[in-house]
């Protein structure tokens, strides 16, 4: 059957700013009916890495906050510790990266709480009994909320295809072991011919999983001077992607053709298990303004792909990713951005991710249960074209 899917475009007036079009989304799409009067409520959003820009802009998170408080909710604002290095490894870390990226409790109307603690390790096993987890390690205070609101920056991803409502959840709420459970299997490739042995991508290794071994005989070099090769151990590797792009020289990978598309039912399975128990009780929006090519976990966001879209809100997480891709895809694509030239383009991610299968992530999600890839998209009154 097929989901509903609310949509907003930005177009506004005197008497409807895009602040008063957000909470007449949030209302069509039911967020009264998933909280309960007192109820705390996570707002599980993304804060932004330190550098990055295209992630949800604060003020556009205090309609959503509003609207929540208005229907007797208690919420908060929340997102997980990262596995790899960089400005959101701690909870110290993340809420300071957080206030720096306008995420204040002045602007967004709630407070901030890092939901599995201080070092990524306040988690609570959720039994889902799937392919490829029988349980999975969900943020502690992510499961003991009485609600849940994704907030999700859409935009593309490099081993997910895209990042959506499926992945903010998924992902997103893991503990720092769940986020390792599911990136396991993704240790990068190493191209030998390529490497010069500079160790560069072994210092970016918070995990010690990178060593320098001396080139073994017959492996192809750059030059006859290379004596020394990467390895990765792949015990340790934890498959954060860090040292990828450390690597100048592009020695190393992904490897797309296995590996992605385990990761992305990961998700999926992950997203079934920060729902259990909350499937009444949640409600998903997306945002498709400043869709970057690839994730808001990096320090920096590229030039956006397409032009801005608008905001999607659905009760179902499937039915809303999918519409977002189908929005993208049907959008012209900015010749600005790294989709050049005047070619058309009918599939963006594909057309940046030629060897990833991105509906995996949307046909696993069905499969498990979260949602459909049916939808009607419904426009919000109001909405000018
Ligand atoms: S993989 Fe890249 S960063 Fe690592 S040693 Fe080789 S060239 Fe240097
Ligand atoms: S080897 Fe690379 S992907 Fe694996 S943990 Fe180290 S930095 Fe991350």
């Amino acid at each position: 059957m097929a989901s509903q899917v609310y949509f907003t475009n930005l177009r506004t007036a005197y008497n409807n700013s895009l602040l008063t079009k957000i909470q007449h989304l949030v209302l069509a799409a039911g967020l009264e009916d998933i909280v309960r009067k007192g109820g705390l409520t996570a707002v599980k959003l993304h804060f932004g890495e330190r550098g990055g820009t295209a992630f949800i802009r604060p003020l556009l998170v205090r309609p959503v906050v509003d609207a929540l408080l208005k229907a007797g909710a208690r919420p908060f604002l929340t997102d997980t510790g990262t596995l790899y290095v960089g400005s959101r490894g701690s909870a110290v870390d993340h809420l300071n990266t957080a206030v720096l990226n306008g995420f204040d409790y002045s602007v967004a109307g709630a407070p901030l709480i890092i939901a599995d603690g201080l070092d990524g390790a306040d988690e609570i096993s959720v039994a889902v009994n799937l392919k490829h987890f029988s349980e999975v390690l969900i943020a502690s205070t992510i499961v003991r909320a009485d609600a849940l609101v994704s907030l999700a920056h859409f935009k593309l991803h490099d081993a997910a295809g895209f990042g959506g409502a499926i992945k903010n959840i998924g992902m997103g709420a893991a503990s720092r072991k769940g986020k390792m459970a599911q990136h396991s299997e993704v240790a990068p490739k190493i191209i030998a011919k390529k490497c010069i042995g500079c160790g560069l991508c072994a210092q970016q290794c918070a995990h010690g999983a990178i060593l320098m071994v001396e080139r073994p005989a017959g492996v192809a070099a750059p030059d006859s001077s290379v004596a020394q090769l990467v390895r990765i151990d792949r015990t340790l590797c934890v498959g954060c992607a860090q040292c990828i792009h450390a690597c100048a020289q592009g020695a190393l990978t992904i490897n797309w053709d296995t590996d992605c598309a385990k990761l992305m039912e990961k998700i999926a399975e992950y997203a079934a298990g920060a729902l259990k128990g909350k499937e009444k009780r949640s409600l998903f929006i997306n945002f498709l303004t400043q869709i970057s090519p690839a994730c808001d976990c990096y320090p920096f966001s590229d030039a956006p792909i397409v032009a801005d879209i608008g905001i999607a809100a659905s009760r179902d997480p499937v039915a809303l990713d999918q519409a977002c891709v189908d929005l993208l895809n049907k959008s012209a694509h900015l010749p600005s951005s790294r989709l050049e030239g005047e070619k058309h383009y009918p599939d963006k991610i594909r057309a940046l991710y030629p060897k990833l299968d991105w509906e995996r992530q949307l046909i696993h999600a069905q499969e498990v249960g979260l949602g459909s890839r049916e939808y009607e998209l419904v426009e919000i009154a109001g909405n000018k074209r």
